[in-house]
């Protein structure tokens, strides 16, 4: 591929391959009718050749660089960690190309297509983002794409579905179940079920079976590998305290945690607690899930009295999913990682403080990392303390939902 050159990210060292059928403790595992086994197969087989190998690394890092813009920096934000009585520092993932950590994920994923001889890309999308990078990935190498998304999500992110279209994806409406996301998703494996012999369907998180949570994960490391490096030097070869990121299926805070499991670094994940926990309307898979099996993988999940999956509630479309990558449920089961959640309100909080305080408008999910870390600066998170919160995208996508919200109109 024709791509200008420029000195590459270095890629960090693979992490640990999980165990068999990919289960993290008790949770991953591949739960798929059997026509989609084959596919697992291949994917997990060329996967692993792909990764141990410097040929397709150096492609993977070349890309990442001279398509993507990274390295992405480290922030020190001075005037919030005035404001906050704790030192933050910031992942800036805002700054890719298409304005998010997905790109990272779905330019690993395009050039195993190619590695595996497929011409078409499927994928599902919620709010849009994970279609967008899709989409845009599939324009730059050549690839066939398809995007599912439900009708009401169609509706209602109508410039993401013209982008999609300006990029030569077709984007398919779903009208079934609940027009949303999970029925998008199902939607999704039943195409792939059907032409699994040239398409390869391109996860957006750490979701999924296996092999995707391992993959994701894999793909999403630069993040946090980066971020160690970058944080070492500005603390003087210290780690952070504390190294936040919001979850939603989990692969923003994934890659970042990868890059510190084997630092002290307390390591939190922040989920939408929407309307607040008790309200029973929010996206906190991990604080209030049960252990359950969806799309492919055994994980937790929001779920009623009889096993029914609950609809999920966010203010950001990003943290709207009721379940959580196997990993995450994993992490918390160990107590390596702790989980914590912020409401709509304090995620509003969280973008406007940061846009106030660094002139950084964040994604409205990274938002809530920003908000938790507001909440419980000098409580939870002890005064002083430092802390890396990985920004992971921009927020020119929430303007006129978060105006609207604050009472304002947009002309
Ligand atoms: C999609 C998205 C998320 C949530 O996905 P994860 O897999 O949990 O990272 C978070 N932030 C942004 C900006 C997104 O687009």
């Amino acid at each position: 591929m024709a791509i200008a050159r420029g000195t590459p990210v270095e890629l960090g060292a693979p992490g640990p391959v999980p165990t068999d059928l990919g289960r993290f403790g008790e949770f991953g595992g591949r739960y798929v009718p059997e026509t989609l086994v084959p596919a697992l197969e291949e994917l997990e087989e060329v996967f692993k050749v792909a990764w141990a190998s410097d040929e397709f690394r150096a492609e993977f890092a070349g890309l990442l660089t001279n398509y993507a813009g990274r390295p992405t920096p480290v922030t020190e934000c001075h005037r919030l960690s005035e404001r906050l009585g704790v030192r933050v520092l910031l992942k800036r993932e805002d700054l890719t190309h298409t304005g998010s950590h997905k790109i990272n994920n779905v330019l690993g994923q395009a050039l195993l297509t190619k590695r595996m001889g497929k011409q078409r890309v499927i994928a599902e999308t919620g709010a849009g983002q994970h279609g967008v990078a899709t989409a845009t990935v599939a324009a730059l190498f050549g690839l066939d794409c398809v995007v599912f998304m439900g009708a009401v999500d169609v509706e209602r992110q109508a410039l993401n579905v013209w982008r999609m279209r300006l990029l030569g994806a077709e984007v398919i409406p779903v009208e079934s179940g609940s027009a949303t996301l999970k029925d998008a998703i199902n939607d999704a494996l039943r195409d792939w079920v059907a032409t699994v012999e040239y398409t390869h369907y391109c996860i957006g998180s750490v979701v999924g079976p296996h092999p995707y949570p391992w993959m994701v994960r894999e793909f999403q490391r630069v993040v946090g590998d980066e971020a160690r490096e970058q944080s070492r030097e500005i603390l003087g070869g210290a780690d952070p305290d504390i190294v936040a990121a919001c979850v939603g299926g989990g692969s923003n805070a994934i890659g970042t945690f990868a890059g510190f499991l084997d630092t002290d670094a307390r390591l939190v994940g922040v989920e939408a607690a929407g309307l607040g926990l008790e309200s029973g309307k929010h996206g906190a898979s991990i604080d209030r899930g049960v252990p359950g099996v969806l799309h492919g993988s055994r994980s937790l999940y929001l779920q009623d009295e009889d096993g029914q999956i609950k609809e999920a509630h966010s203010i950001s479309a990003g943290l709207d999913y009721p379940g959580v990558g196997p990993e995450h449920a994993a992490l918390a089961a160990s107590g390596r990682a702790e989980y914590h959640s912020a409401t709509d309100d304090e995620a509003l909080a969280g973008f406007q403080v940061l846009a106030e305080t660094e002139g950084i408008v964040p994604a409205l999910e990274s938002a809530h990392a920003i908000g938790w870390l507001a909440r419980e600066a000098g409580h939870a998170v002890p005064a002083g303390s430092t802390v890396l919160v990985t920004l992971s995208g921009r927020g020119d996508k929430d303007a006129a939902q978060v105006a609207e919200r604050l009472g304002t109109k947009l002309p």
